[in-house]
């Protein structure tokens, strides 16, 4: 399995999924179809299947042009959100197959951004929409805070050498953060130059580990002490709970930061 980003918008990826030697492909989140044909077209492919993770037009916006353009493309995505597009509804554990392309991915329900976000997981891989960044996670917009810690801790239990593809090129925003929350870790000031280093070379940062995650991701390190500390001076008080941990930190990061 080959997986290409495919830029979009001004931080967008749409993940392009092929195999050498076959002319079925896929993409995860095609909030633009134009990238996508050019692409497509340039190498002689053929659309099978779209993947998606939530509702937002900045990853379903160029659903109605690429099912024009290659009207056998099956779309799969979550259906408790207003998605009309969808063929196939999913749901968590449910296991699909793309088309033409001998390739299976498990749903996995990873609720919080939105009330029905959805991850494909299979393969190595994550596909994590706007649950998990590198280096951060999503702002809660139509789900709440507990689902989207509940989501984070469920990612964190995958196997750490799982490869994360997330939908925005946000890491060196959020390394800076994770910086403010743990300015002591070596690790993350590693990854701050490399991100750099990236960024300045227009390399993505994407994908990364979960191991990495697990080492320099705040939102991923609500268990340990130097984190709920930090935590618990900028809430001015206490916190109980892994997900009370988790809401300091995303509200933390949405107020003071960004
Ligand atoms: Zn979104």
């Amino acid at each position: 399995m080959i997986i290409k980003p495919l830029r979009a918008f001004e931080d967008n990826y749409i993940w392009l999924i092929t195999l050498d030697g076959i002319e079925h492909c896929a993409v995860v989140d095609p909030g633009d179809e134009e990238p996508v044909i050019a692409e497509l077209d340039k190498r002689g492919l053929t659309l099978a299947a779209i993947l998606v993770t939530h509702k937002h037009y900045d990853h379903t916006g160029g659903i109605d042009a690429l099912k024009k353009q290659y009207p056998h493309v099956e779309v799969f995505g979550p259906g408790n959100e207003s998605i009309r597009q969808i063929d196939h509804v999913v749901e968590d554990q449910q296991k699909i197959s793309i088309p033409g392309m001998n390739l299976d991915f498990e749903v996995l329900s990873i609720p919080g951004h939105t009330e029905g976000h959805v991850g494909y997981l299979g393969n190595g891989v994550l596909f994590c929409g706007d649950t998990l960044f590198a280096g951060g996670c999503g702002r809660v917009f139509t789900g709440n805070f507990e689902q989207m810690s509940a989501s984070l801790e469920r990612i964190s239990q995958l196997p750490p050498e799982t490869q994360l593809y997330c939908a925005h090129e946000y890491t060196q925003a959020n390394v800076g953060f994770g910086l403010w929350v743990e300015p002591q870790s070596v690790l993350l000031q590693q990854r701050k130059q490399s991100v750099e280093i990236a960024v300045a070379q227009a390399r993505p940062t994407v994908p990364s580990s979960l191991q990495e995650e697990l080492e320099t991701n705040p939102f991923l390190r609500v268990e340990q002490p130097n984190v709920i500390a930090a935590a618990e001076r900028w809430a001015g008080k206490p916190l109980k709970s892994n997900a009370d941990v988790f809401t300091a930190l995303r509200q933390w990061k949405d107020s003071d930061y960004d």
